[in-house]
């Protein structure tokens, strides 16, 4: 954290933060009541330590005690998916939807965005979705042009590309696959066309040490294009979002404290995976106070060679409750995911992890291979055991087999991992 003259600021608000959830809070006032804190005692950044975190299970059983305001303060109703069902609803008021076109304005600031840039938009504006309005709005601050298209059609999205000629483009970094893949097929010669940079959201483009995984390299060596990643949640309403260093999403300290805590809600070293534990600053609505979002980082306080000196945060390793421990390492499912599409041996994987008899986790992989022998078998063992150091069980299956293990539910994306523990 930016010693100085960003803490005596955060620590100022953090006071404003405090007085005004025991003054409006129906779900902090009990919090406090309950643990019996005395705001007053809370002065420092260190101090928040009193205060016990609360997580996503809170936010979706106690939903209307979080609200601040009454109800004709509301301006917009945002929603993320709950872990118990039934979604999470995150209420903003007019100052909260300033507040999230600032940070978005910052965000795009960030990454090398100007008023002379057009973005053409890929995801949705709809369904609740906070991200949409928030690129929205932070475009309009910035004073650069959108193109409002929505998510998918590739066609559709070329097609405006070479009419509108944006200059960044707003999307899933796998989607950007399939722009390639379509822009090829149509004889689209992507390097000359208009679009300078891509905006990457919800999955990730690099590995913990910022170097670029298998998606970020196939995109760009294709495509020549420079890729920002940045990494957002709607409890959060602020934005981690890269400069051109491409080191991790850089924090923004008048928007929002962040902690990363371990296992017992101790700050973790800079470079050790912790869980992402949010305090907003100026919210109206819905401010939260050490919120544990449940994704799991690490963080590089060193200087960013942009000049930026507030903390940077690593791609998202994992959800929490995703965690494997596995022989005495720690694993999440998305460093598998990277580890098993690098083997062009594997065409397709399910990854399932159990208990076994004696309470402890097991990972069996489910590999479709591109060739049946007994040399691809040896290679992937021996890769496994060079990357993982533990060796996991392994099950060979059928194309046919693949795909009845990826579409059991009802779902329309492929399952890759499936938590069997008890
Ligand atoms: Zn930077």
């Amino acid at each position: 954290m930016e010693p100085g003259k960003s803490t005596v600021m955060q620590e100022q608000k953090l006071h404003e933060l405090l007085l005004y959830l025991s003054q409006n809070s129906p779900f902090y006032k009990e919090l406090f009541s309950r643990n019996k804190i005395n705001i007053a005692d809370i002065k420092t950044l260190s101090d928040l330590a009193l205060i016990p975190p609360v997580n996503k299970d809170d936010l979706q059983k106690r939903n209307d005690d979080f609200l601040c305001v009454p109800l004709e303060k509301v301006a917009e109703y945002t929603s993320t998916s709950g872990t118990l069902g039934s979604p999470v609803t995150i209420a903003l008021t007019e100052h909260d939807l300033d507040r999230l076109a600032l940070n978005e304005y910052n965000s795009f600031l960030c990454a090398d965005g100007s008023a002379n840039d057009t973005y053409q938009l890929m995801l949705t504006l709809d369904r609740q979705f906070m991200a949409g309005i928030a690129y929205y709005s932070g475009i309009r601050k910035l004073g650069a042009g959108i193109i409002r298209l929505g998510p998918g059609v590739p066609s559709l999205q070329w097609e405006t590309i070479l009419r509108l000629k944006p200059t960044a483009i707003i999307t899933v970094p796998s989607f950007i696959l399939k722009l390639i893949q379509f822009a090829n097929a149509a004889g689209i010669n992507i390097n000359d066309t208009s679009v300078k940079k891509a905006i990457c959201i919800g999955e990730n483009i690099r590995h913990t040490d910022f170097s670029l995984n298998t998606l970020g390299k196939k995109i760009t060596e294709a495509w020549h294009i420079k890729l920002y990643s940045t990494y957002a949640s709607t409890e959060m309403q602020t934005a981690f979002t890269e400069c051109s260093e491409g080191q991790g999403g850089h924090y923004q300290p008048e928007l929002m404290i962040v902690e990363l805590l371990d296992e017992n809600d101790q700050h973790v070293k800079p470079k050790e995976p912790g869980e992402v534990t949010i305090t907003t600053l100026d919210v109206e609505g819905m401010p939260l106070l050490r919120y544990k979002t449940g994704d799991i980082c690490m963080y590089d306080d060193s200087p960013c060679a942009c000049g930026r000196t507030s903390l940077r945060l690593s791609p998202v390793m994992g959800r929490k409750k995703q965690m494997i421990k596995f022989k005495g390492t720690t694993l999440y499912p998305p460093a598998l995911f990277e580890l098993l599409s690098e083997r062009d041996e594997i065409l397709d994987f399910v990854i399932e992890v159990y208990t076994n008899e004696i309470g402890l986790d097991e990972v069996l992989l489910y590999l479709l291979l591109a060739e049946d022998s007994e040399e691809y078998d040896r290679r992937i063992r021996a890769y496994l055991q060079a990357r993982l150091r533990v060796s996991p069980h392994i099950k060979y299956v059928s194309a046919e087999e693949m795909q009845k293990k990826q579409f059991t539910e009802a779902s329309r994306k492929p399952t890759k991992f499936i938590d069997s523990r008890s």
